[in-house]
């Protein structure tokens, strides 16, 4: 018999691996991870009680309805059960919803540069990927984005705030993009820095879900939560949607351990939105301390700025890492650096410093 391998979809060839932000070398020197976008701050002690507490039953699958979860958020949101569906992390929820929507044939549009999931998610539903370019200010181009829907469109992204430029939509163009959109087009708003947003013409999208049954609303606990490493997200979407989202869910994606400690957060919120809120005056003292070095930078209000450095993109990166700072390139566009602790973004300061000076 000659060996042939397994015959696997031809179109895998073309999707790339999920890059991760990189950790600090092994061996190398100390260095502070800013790329991933993660929160610099410990777990709560309370939370990990709880996570402990639900690692002494972890010979036993977790809940799979997410109960304890659901009722917490529906809470929490003042939305009813019926319109949530969990997954493993948002962007599972974001595969589901793939799942939900699209394959061969169909069209997913989202903006470009935007979260590098979106290609490979779609790319992998086996759907056709339509990118739309960002306005010149790093925004999304919304109204590029509503002339790009053909009758083969099924879902369309909208990340507000956008990873990696930090970019927001406001309410009333995305109240107009919305109304250009077929109703049979689910819209999806990734919300993963909601918590981060200090703009008030930015929408809450789960106000705009609610007169909206064809919209979506992508949550985290990942990043203002500090649950990461844990894996859990959600949706807020009308029923019919969100069914389709518990239905493409992997069975018993979210462990216990994350249940659990995703409840004991939003219990614990206060808390943590306080620690939110030191990181978006950080956040200004970051944006604050770059545009005074010089540097053009887009307007933040997620936990991360973006440098558009083109072809000087990997030597920025490699004078950070130097310095003791892990940031994230984009090759030949640009890199983007998560707001970490205030020691971290002095390092990242001096460093972005001396770079130019050296321009
Ligand atoms: N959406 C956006 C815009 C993101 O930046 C990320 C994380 N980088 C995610 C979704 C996914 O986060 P998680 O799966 O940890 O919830």
């Amino acid at each position: 018999m000659s060996e042939t391998s397994p015959k696997l979809r031809a179109e895998l060839d073309g999707i790339p691996t999920y890059k991760p932000g990189r950790p600090a070398a092994a061996g190398g020197p100390v260095a502070f991870k800013l790329s991933s976008n993660e929160n610099p701050y410990p777990p709560l002690p309370g939370v990990m009680e709880k996570a402990v507490a639900a690692a002494g039953n972890f010979n036993r699958y977790p809940d799979m309805a997410c109960t304890g979860l659901m009722n917490e958020l529906a809470d929490r949101f003042g939305v009813p059960v019926s319109h949530l569906a969990t997954g493993t992390g948002s962007v599972g929820v974001a595969q589901q919803l793939l799942q939900a929507t699209s394959g061969p044939g169909d069209e997913v549009i989202y903006a470009w540069r935007s979260f590098e999931a979106y290609p490979i998610i779609t790319q992998i539903s086996g759907a056709t990927s339509v990118p739309v370019p960002l306005t010149s200010g790093d925004v999304h181009d919304l109204d590029a984005m509503a002339d790009a829907v053909t009758d083969r469109t099924r879902l369309i992204f909208v990340c507000n705030p956008n990873n990696p430029t930090g970019t927001v939509v406001h309410r009333e163009e995305l109240e107009r993009f919305l109304d250009r959109i077929p109703s049979d087009v689910l819209v999806v708003l990734d919300e993963a820095y909601r918590e981060f947003i200090r703009d008030a013409e930015v929408p809450d999208g789960l106000e705009i879900y609610r007169s909206r049954p064809n919209v979506a609303v992508l949550r985290t606990f990942s990043k203002a939560y500090g649950l990461a490493g844990l894996r859990v997200g959600f949706a807020v979407a009308h029923e019919p949607v969100a069914a389709a989202l518990r239905k493409t869910a992997v069975p018993f994606g979210v462990s216990q351990l994350a249940q659990d400690a995703a409840v004991a957060s939003l219990q614990a919120e206060d808390e943590l939105l306080g620690r939110v809120g030191a990181l978006v005056a950080e956040r200004a003292r970051v944006y604050e301390g770059l545009v005074k070095q010089g540097w053009t930078v887009p307007p933040t209000q997620a936990n991360f700025v973006w440098l558009r450095l083109g072809e000087r993109t990997a030597d920025f990166a490699a004078a950070c890492e130097e310095a003791g700072v892990v940031v994230r390139p984009f090759p030949g566009e640009g890199v983007r650096v998560t707001i970490g602790e205030s020691e971290a973004n002095d390092i990242f300061l001096h460093a972005a410093d001396a770079f130019r000076s050296r321009l």
